[in-house]
């Protein structure tokens, strides 16, 4: 049965760990009810993943429902979406967030195609169409609390080349013409859409790395605010965006990267 209410609802893709949790527990922070999807939905683990997500939203004293889901999977959308509805009424808030690194670093002279198809897949594929249900969704549902915001989390490899993950690069830069397009596309609907493009951020997908970005950060100069990222700061500027602070700046592009993207001599 569906669920009358006047709390809005933020469905957070890859929410169980690293910055999708840090959005989740942002935007339940601010008031929302969170529908906190992943690929891996234990209900027997409670320390870490979507379940232990729910415990936390839930002492923000906001309702929390963990759906499993393959982002990459167009019948996982239609299960996701419906188990939304179900629960909350609607989706005010759609965060496609969940997203891989290639398995392995591999030049791009010898990358090979399935690395280039399963990041296409879950990074860009997945999204767009996932977004295209959701937006028929949110197209549909009428009275509901606030008007409806879309948010694709990219990366500074949109537009920055790193050679040993080719494959990576061009499914975010496909993410950021996705969020173009859909902004142009949904306008008509009300309904704005950005993209945030995070910098370095400290989470499970860059701990590979982490020496190599330690020596950039914090002896090399390569950030101008010189710290790591956290998913708390992408987690604020998601609910800047969810609360309507930007309403009238539709497909814009937001770097959060500690200045990463100033041309610098
Ligand atoms: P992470 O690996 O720590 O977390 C990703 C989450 O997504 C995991 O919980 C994982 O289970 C889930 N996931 C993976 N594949 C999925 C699928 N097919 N369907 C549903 N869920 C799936 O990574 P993160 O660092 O938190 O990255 C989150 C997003 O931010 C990604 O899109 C990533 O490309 C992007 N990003 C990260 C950084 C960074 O420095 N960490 C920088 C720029 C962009």
């Amino acid at each position: 049965m569906v669920q009358q209410s006047n709390t809005p609802c933020a469905l957070v893709t890859g929410a169980g760990q690293g910055i999708g949790r840090g959005i989740a527990l942002a935007l339940a922070g601010a008031g929302y009810d969170i529908v906190a999807n992943d690929i891996v939905a234990d209900p027997n683990n409670k320390a870490k993943g979507v379940y232990e997500v729910a415990d936390r939203v839930e002492e923000l004293g906001r309702r929390c429902l963990p759906v499993q889901g393959d982002v990459s999977s167009m019948d996982d959308h239609r299960r996701v979406i419906e188990s939304a509805v179900r629960a909350f009424g609607g989706i005010d808030v759609l965060v496609n967030n969940a997203g891989v690194a290639p398995k392995v670093r591999m030049d791009m002279l010898e990358m090979t195609a399935e690395s280039y198809d399963r990041l296409m897949n879950i990074n860009l594929r997945g999204p767009f169409f996932l977004t295209q249900a959701v937006a028929n969704q949110m197209i549909r549902q009428a009275g509901r609390s606030q008007k409806p915001v879309v948010v694709f989390i990219s990366s500074i490899s949109a537009t920055v080349s790193s050679t040993g993950r080719a494959e990576y690069c061009l499914s975010k830069a496909g993410v950021s013409m996705a969020a173009r397009l859909f902004a142009d596309r949904l306008a008509k609907h009300d309904i704005t859409v950005f993209e945030i493009r995070p910098g370095i951020i400290a989470t499970d997908m860059t701990s590979v790395v982490k020496e190599k970005y330690d020596k950039l950060i914090h002896e090399q100069g390569l950030l101008p605010q010189a710290r790591w990222g956290t998913p708390e700061d992408i987690g604020r500027a998601v609910v800047a965006l969810a609360q309507g602070c930007f309403a009238y700046s539709t497909g814009q592009v937001i770097e959060v990267g500690g200045g990463f993207g100033i041309p610098r001599l």
